[in-house]
C-alpha cells in the first residue's frame, strides 16, 4: 500500500455513490445563450441575475481599470493593498444599501469566514438555520463557538434555542436570506423581533437577495424595511453583480473592527483593480434604474406560472430560483441531459445537496432572457417532462 492509495479509494467511492463530477467546460462569456462543451445553449443554471457578467458598462470599467490602476493590488489591504477603488466601492454600496458602513472582501464564501470568527469566539453561541450555507458553516466552525442549529425558517424554535442558552456570553443568529435550493425566504422581520427580545446579533447572508430582493435589488434588509436592525449584513458580488468579491454592510463600529481584525482582510490580497472597478459600474447601474431588477422578476413570475400550469412541482419557491421536483436522481440526471440535448442547459441538483426525494432541476432566471427564449425552455420541459413521465 503507497501511502496516496487513499485518494484513489476516495475518487472509486465517490463514483460508486454517483457523487463524482463532471464539470462542463464554458467557451463564451456568460450570456442568455452560452457555448458549453462547444454546444450553443440556454443558460437556464448561472447567478447571472441581470446580466452583468457580460454587460458592455462592467466591460469598459474593467479595461479602464487595468489602463490606471494595473492588473494587481499585490497586497493586502491592510499593508499595502487597499486603493482607492476598493473605498470608493465600499462608499458606493452602504449607501446603495442604506447600511451605516461597508467592508469588501475576496468573495462571499471568505466574508463569512472574515465575520463569524472576528465577531464570536469559544464563549459564545451561534443559532444557524439548518440549511445554512457551507460558507457559514465553516465560519461557525472557525469562531469555535457553540453552533445550535434551529429547525429551517423556523422563528419559534429559533426562539426556543435561544431560551436554552440565555446565559451566552454573545448570543449571534446567522441565516441565509434567499435559500439557493428552494428559493424561499428567511422571514427576517421575525427572526429580527425574537433577536431583539433575547439580546442577540443577528447576520444574514444575502448572496442570491443582492440585485434581486428590495427596491432596485437592495437586499433583504431592504425588502423587510429592517434598515439599522439588522447588525450584519453578507454580500457576493459574483452572483447578481456578475463579477467576483463579497462584503458584509451594517453597523458601523462591527465594520470598523472587522477591518483591524478580519484575518482574510488581513492575511490574504485583495480584489484586483477591473473587477472593483466592474463591481463599481454594477452598483451605479442599479443606483440608477431598476430596469434590470423589474425584468428579472417579470421573467421569473412568467417561467414559473407557465411551469406550474404544465403541472411541474416548483416547490417552495418565492424568487427567480425555480426549482423543478423530479423526486428521483437518475431520473433528475436524465432529465437535465435530456434538456442538453435539447439546447438547454440546467443542472440537476441531488443528494446530498438536497434530501434524497427532493432530487431536481434548478432553474435560475435572468433578465437577460427574452419571451423568445422563455417559451423555448418551456417547450422543451413540456416535451421533457412528458417524455420522462414527470408530468
Ligand atoms: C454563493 C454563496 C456564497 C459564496 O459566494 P461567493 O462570492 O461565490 O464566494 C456564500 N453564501 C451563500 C448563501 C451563497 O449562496
Amino acid at each position: 500500500m503507497g501511502k496516496l492509495d487513499f485518494v484513489e479509494e476516495l475518487l472509486q467511492d465517490l463514483k460508486a455513490q454517483n457523487l463524482y463530477n463532471t464539470i462542463r467546460t464554458i467557451g463564451s462569456p456568460m450570456d442568455a445563450w452560452i457555448i458549453v462543451d462547444g454546444k450553443r445553449v440556454l443558460n437556464m443554471c448561472a447567478n447571472n441575475y441581470l446580466g452583468f457578467a457580460n454587460h458592455p458598462k462592467l466591460k469598459e470599467a474593467a479595461k479602464k481599470a487595468i489602463d490606471e490602476y494595473g492588473v494587481g493590488p499585490t497586497a493586502v489591504r491592510s499593508i499595502a493593498g487597499t486603493m482607492d477603488l476598493h473605498l470608493e466601492l465600499e462608499e458606493k454600496l452602504a449607501k446603495f444599501k442604506k447600511a451605516e458602513a461597508v467592508v469588501s472582501f475576496q468573495s462571499g464564501f471568505v466574508s463569512n469566514q472574515a465575520v463569524i470568527p472576528t465577531i464570536t469566539g469559544p464563549e459564545d453561541v451561534i443559532f444557524s438555520d439548518e440549511l445554512n450555507h457551507a460558507s457559514i458553516i465553516d465560519g461557525c466552525r472557525l469562531s469555535k463557538a457553540k453552533v445550535v442549529r434551529y429547525a429551517h425558517n423556523d422563528p419559534a424554535d429559533l426562539e426556543a434555542r435561544l431560551k436554552e442558552h440565555a446565559g451566552a456570553r454573545r448570543k449571534l443568529i446567522i441565516t441565509d436570506g434567499v435559500f439557493s435550493m428552494d428559493g424561499d425566504i428567511a422571514p427576517m422581520d421575525e427572526i429580527v423581533k425574537v433577536a431583539e427580545k433575547y439580546d442577540a446579533l443577528t447576520m444574514v447572508d444575502d448572496a442570491h437577495g443582492e440585485g434581486v430582493l428590495g427596491e432596485g435589488g437592495r437586499g433583504i434588509v431592504d425588502h423587510f424595511g429592517l434598515h439599522g436592525r439588522v447588525d450584519i449584513e453578507i454580500g457576493t458580488l459574483s452572483k447578481a453583480f456578475g463579477v467576483v468579491g463579497g462584503y458584509a454592510a451594517g453597523n458601523a463600529k462591527i465594520i470598523e473592527y472587522l477591518r483591524q481584525r478580519a484575518r482574510p482582510f488581513l492575511f490574504s490580497s485583495a480584489v484586483t483593480p477591473p473587477d472593483v472597478a466592474a463591481c463599481i459600474a454594477a452598483v451605479d447601474i442599479l443606483q440608477e434604474s431598476d430596469e434590470l431588477v423589474k425584468k428579472l422578476w417579470s421573467n421569473a413570475d412568467y417561467f414559473k406560472s407557465k411551469m406550474k400550469e404544465l403541472g411541474f412541482n416548483t416547490g417552495q419557491t418565492q424568487t427567480p430560483i425555480t426549482p423543478i421536483i423530479i423526486g428521483d436522481a437518475a431520473k433528475a440526471v436524465a432529465f437535465s441531459k435530456a434538456l442538453f440535448d435539447n439546447g438547454i442547459f440546467a443542472m440537476s441538483i441531488t443528494y446530498p445537496t438536497v434530501p434524497r426525494g427532493t432530487e431536481r432541476i434548478r432553474v435560475m432566471n435572468s433578465a437577460i432572457q427574452s419571451k423568445e427564449d422563455l417559451d423555448f425552455a418551456i417547450g422543451v420541459f413540456e416535451k421533457v417532462g412528458k417524455e420522462l413521465g414527470v408530468i
